[in-house]
């Protein structure tokens, strides 16, 4: 099963690309484009003599802006979705717990007879 991804998790992932991002912008800063040979200490080739300008930090788009993401929402919901139908597992588990009560069997045919009897004798008479 593919592991589930967490607004924490791209929250990571995303502080993780700028860091390896970072630290790649900083080692083609310190080359030259052109040659490919490391830049000396005041920032110029030693080759042809140019000289880096530090690009501007470009900033990442942003993912959350506050809002939950598509699947932070489609979670939110699943979670829902389940509670309910947790819950209404437990009130139909309790439905049939109480149906398995032992429940007033009807009175047998013999015991309904012998209401008519008293001592051995018929007191009432029926059709
Ligand atoms: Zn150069």
């Amino acid at each position: 099963m593919a592991a589930v991804e967490t607004g924490a998790s791209e929250r990571r992932l995303i502080r993780l690309t700028r860091k390896l991002s970072g630290r790649l912008s900083e080692l083609r800063e310190s080359v030259c484009e052109a040659d490919g040979v490391p830049l000396s200490t005041d920032g110029t080739c030693k080759v042809c003599g140019r000289s880096r300008v530090p690009e501007p930090e470009v900033e990442l788009e942003r993912v959350h802006d506050g809002e939950p993401t598509e699947q932070e929402r489609l979670q939110q919901k699943f979670r829902q979705r389940y509670a309910a139908l947790l819950h209404e597992r437990e009130l139909e588990a309790q439905a049939r717990a109480k149906a398995a009560e032992p429940v007033k069997l009807p009175k047998s045919r013999g015991e309904r007879a012998s209401e008519f009897l008293r001592g051995g004798q018929l007191v009432v008479r029926g059709d």
